[in-house]
């Protein structure tokens, strides 16, 4: 993903912004489908149609049968030994190194730091960077619109530093107000941390602006890339930050692994994050001193057949085309919001034009419990989320306590959007109709 050229597109236009000639050739979506064991399974007597992605999408045969091969035939314990399978164990870790460092885009794997997700990556500079670099006075400046991974962290280095936290403003549209971002960034700010992408409402926010504006100020940046990272092309030069973290769980591999890429230096310069083997270049018992990076954040026996997966996820991405996924998921898009805008006692949350958004789409109808309506879709078998998707603060901001989402990925089809707008009609009839 790091040779392609065009910036805008990095710093967080989508590819299916482009003209359709710029899409990726030979997309066949049966095919896509078919290497998705679970899409195939029944729900409630329905085939499932499953619009949870924002939350975790679904793994291909190829990362499953990767995950068992390792496990089946490749296991042991890394960097330690010198037996053969040890060697094949660190050679499918840090070949999943090399393949994820070429999805966010930096040719240096050093610069990536495995973790159990875009939480601990987070929780892994608030607290190594943000211990040694951040004092009483200091200012971190967040958004509205973060997920509570990316928030909460926050708030635990502000109760140990005394540092305070600043908020960018949503606007009505759910973009993120940059006039009040420039009225909050000065000569106090330390760090900006912001969501690539509102995994609530889609918004596609314009990250190279502002991290150039940040580094102005003199600010370091942190961009939560849990739900670009999976849809568009990730390429952390171009986007200019210090930090970018990422799961793989949102982008077809296993659950509770993740990165954190970070600039070479950067790393270098921070403090263990936590203490073990693994870490480790000697240890006395009157002190220790540090493994190089990444291995220097990385403490313990790490979460070997998840990273193996984590790597196969990201080459399964890389053979489909970021172009041809965003192509394929911007179709869905127009699609999706076409149809959304039509129904009655429809309230859509964030951008409502396709433009600076993804498929990841939040709504009130009428005055339906979400719970009550992801219920309700579910006896069809259509998977969608109800609640505050970790986004209490954003909830708090538009004065409701949850939504209904539905969140599309590329082996989502068209025909599953007429399964979607069926639901609703069914569901707008059970409650003797939706105003
Ligand atoms: N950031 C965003 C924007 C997310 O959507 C999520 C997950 O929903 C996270 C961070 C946390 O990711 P994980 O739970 O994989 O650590």
């Amino acid at each position: 993903m790091a040779a392609m050229t065009d910036t805008k597109h990095a710093t967080g236009v989508l590819a299916s912004e482009r003209p359709p000639e710029a899409a990726g050739h030979g997309w066949d979506p049966a095919a896509i489908r078919a290497q998705f064991p679970i899409l195939s399974r029944e729900v409630n007597g329905h085939p499932l149609v499953y619009l949870d992605n924002a939350a975790s999408s679904q793994q291909p045969l190829r990362v499953l049968n990767r995950v068992e091969r390792y496990l089946r035939e490749e296991h042991a314990n890394v960097h330690r030994g010198v037996h053969r399978l040890s060697a094949e164990a660190t050679e499918a870790y840090e070949g999943a190194r090399r393949s994820v460092a070429a999805h966010a885009g930096t040719r240096d794997p050093a610069e990536i730091v495995f973790t159990r997700g875009a939480t601990e990556a987070v929780n892994l500079v608030a607290s190594s960077w943000g211990d040694a670099s951040i004092g009483t006075g200091d200012e971190i400046v967040l958004t509205k619109m973060e997920h509570h991974s990316n928030l909460v962290p926050w708030q635990l280095l502000a109760g140990r530093t005394g540092c305070k936290l600043r908020f960018v403003d949503v606007t009505p549209e759910g973009t993120l107000d940059l006039d009040d971002y420039d009225r909050l960034l000065g000569r106090r700010s330390r760090l900006v941390a912001c969501t690539h992408v509102s995994n609530s409402l889609g918004t596609v926010n314009p990250v190279r602006e502002i991290v150039d504006r940040a580094h102005a100020a003199g600010a370091l940046t942190l961009i939560d890339g849990a739900q670009a990272a999976p849809h568009m092309l990730t390429d952390v030069a171009k986007i200019g930050c210090d930090f970018y973290a990422f799961s793989s769980h949102k982008m077809c591999g296993p659950t509770g692994v993740g990165a954190l890429w970070a600039r070479r230096e950067l790393l270098e310069e921070m403090p263990p994050y936590q203490g073990g083997g693994e870490m480790i270049s000697e240890v006395k018992l009157e002190g220790s001193s540090w493994a190089k990076i990444p291995h220097k954040f990385e403490a313990g026996t790490p979460n070997i057949s998840g990273v193996v997966g984590f790597g196969e996820a990201a080459r399964f991405l890389a053979d489909l085309g970021s172009e041809a996924i965003a192509s394929h998921e911007g179709a869905l898009k127009r699609a999706v919001l076409g149809r959304l805008r039509e129904i009655q006692g429809l309230h859509l949350y964030g951008p409502r034009e396709e433009r600076g958004r993804t498929a990841v789409f939040s709504f009130a109808y009428g005055d339906v419990h979400p719970h009550d309506l992801s219920t309700i879709l579910d006896q069809r078998g259509i998977a969608i989320r109800a609640g505050h998707h970790c986004n209490q603060p954003l909830m708090d901001h538009y004065g409701i306590s949850s939504t209904a989402r539905a969140s599309f990925y590329f082996y989502n089809s068209p025909g599953e959007i007429d399964v979607l707008c069926d639901g609703l009609a069914m569901a707008a009839e059970v409650f003797g109709g939706v105003a």
